[in-house]
């Protein structure tokens, strides 16, 4: 008997009438033969919702509260999602993610999963029971309660399954988000690699390390509608079956922010100085640039998630002061917009294209980075829609038919986009 762990996002548990949805398609799983465990998001913005409660009081709340906070919003879900089970006459029972037994390092609001103790859910699955887990929390040494980053539903997912379903409100992965760029097409399958790269770059589809998990662990995700039956795009190992396209998609992430620091002396420590003191600040640098220097000073610029910004202007005043930088300047309204495909490795030429199209699109470029398999370039926030479009045009992405919205009302439409800003 197959143990498929089924995960539903906000978008489908956010009414009575979607729980009751979702319980009728975990039980028809059950009565299909396979065990079946659940996991679940909050219901709809509950999680921006209860962010924005926090920020109403404090500024830069501690994290450990932080966590306590927004692993309610899953509780409400679970218990909902067990009741509605129940009605359709199957047995249920709702876990936490410290009944569940997923133990966390403790770093709040990024935790990672250690350790699963899962005797509970066996046992419930054992005596015919669906189990529900809250999706995106755990538990760290202390037993105080963790989160796993936004979208940490997904990670929760990949947990000892043999087949993870993620459900949301697109049906599988596009070239880019599809809400953003409308030709973009939906592939059948993809490498872990390819996903985990756009993953990383922002592609809200699936958080990055729900697909570090299943590369480690050979579990294929199939991520596919919660409100339709249609197949969705399979990510697993690389075979000869996906396309052999150059670049797999474009993903974009306007959740990061841009910090220049002015007039730094440009001699031996100064970067492990300003680094090292924004590390131990616990800020999550991303991209860095420096300029070449003039008269023996010079500007150096990072990005950071917007989630870590209080705690980098801290570390950054310190460290100026340290340094005998001038001050420093923080830019909030950009966005990062990368083009991602392992076949980039051994072919050339990608940065010329981009470039052009986003030159020929008038978007100016901020800063730029690489991997072997990544350009990734921060525009102004207003541009990041031209910019996707641009570039998957560019790279033969496009398709014919234009994408469909599904069963999104304009609120929640509305939401989404504001999601991350
Ligand atoms: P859930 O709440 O179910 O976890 P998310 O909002 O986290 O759902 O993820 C689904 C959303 O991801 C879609 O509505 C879509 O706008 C966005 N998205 C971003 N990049 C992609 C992509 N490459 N393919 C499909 N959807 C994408
Ligand atoms: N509710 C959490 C969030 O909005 C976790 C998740 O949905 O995966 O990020
Ligand atoms: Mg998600």
């Amino acid at each position: 008997m197959a143990l498929i762990v089924a995960k539903f996002g906000g978008t489908s548990v956010a009414s009575p009438e979607r729980i009751q949805m979702v319980a009728k398609r975990l039980v028809a799983m059950k009565e299909a033969g396979n065990q079946v465990v659940a996991v679940v998001s909050a219901m709809g913005k509950t999680t921006d919702e209860l962010v924005g409660l926090a920020r109403a009081i404090s500024k830069n709340p501690p994290k450990r509260e932080m966590d306590r906070l927004l692993s309610t919003g899953e509780q409400v879900s679970m218990t909902l999602l067990a009741m509605a089970i129940e009605v359709l006459g199957h047995r249920s029972m709702s876990f936490s993610g410290r009944q569940a037994g997923i133990q966390t390092s403790d770093e709040h609001s990024k935790a990672k999963i250690e350790l699963v103790h899962a005797d509970r859910i066996k046992q419930a699955l054992d005596a015919g029971c669906i189990p529900v887990v809250a999706g995106f929390q755990g538990i760290d040494k202390n037993g105080d309660i963790t989160t796993l980053g936004r979208g940490g539903s997904d990670t929760t997912a990949g947990i000892g399954a043999d087949v993870c379903e993620i459900y949301s409100d697109v049906d599988g992965v596009y070239t880019a988000d599809p809400r953003v760029a409308p030709r973009a097409r939906k592939l059948d399958a993809i490498s872990y690699e390819d996903m985990l790269e756009l993953s990383s770059a922002g592609s809200g589809v699936l958080q990055s390390r729900a697909v570090e998990f299943a590369r480690k662990y050979k579990v294929v995700i199939h991520s596919r509608s919660a409100f339709s039956d249609s197949e969705g795009t399979y990510v697993k190992e690389a075979d000869s079956s996906m396309e052999n396209a150059v670049i797999s998609g474009i993903a974009h992430d306007t959740s990061e922010v841009k910090i220049t620091i002015r007039d730094v002396p440009d001699s031996t420590g100064i970067a492990a100085r300003v680094f090292s003191a924004l590390a131990n600040n616990s800020v999550n640098v991303d991209m860095i640039i420096q300029n070449i220097s003039e008269d023996g000073r010079t500007d150096i610029t990072f990005t950071c998630p917007e989630a870590d910004l209080e705690n980098a202007k801290e570390a950054t005043k310190a460290v100026i002061d340290a340094i005998g930088a001038r001050n420093y300047v923080v830019d909030t309204n950009i966005a990062k917009v990368s083009v991602v495909g392992t076949g980039m490795k051994s072919s050339p030429g990608v940065s010329a294209k981009a470039f052009t199209a986003l030159a020929d699109a008038n978007v100016n470029i901020l800063l730029i980075s690489t991997s072997p398999i990544r350009l990734s370039v921060v525009v102004a926030a207003d541009q990041v829609e031209l910019a996707v479009r641009a570039l998957h045009t560019a790279f033969g992405l496009d398709s014919d038919k234009v994408f469909e919205e599904t069963m999104l009302s304009a609120e929640e439409l509305e939401a989404k986009k504001n999601k991350g800003r």
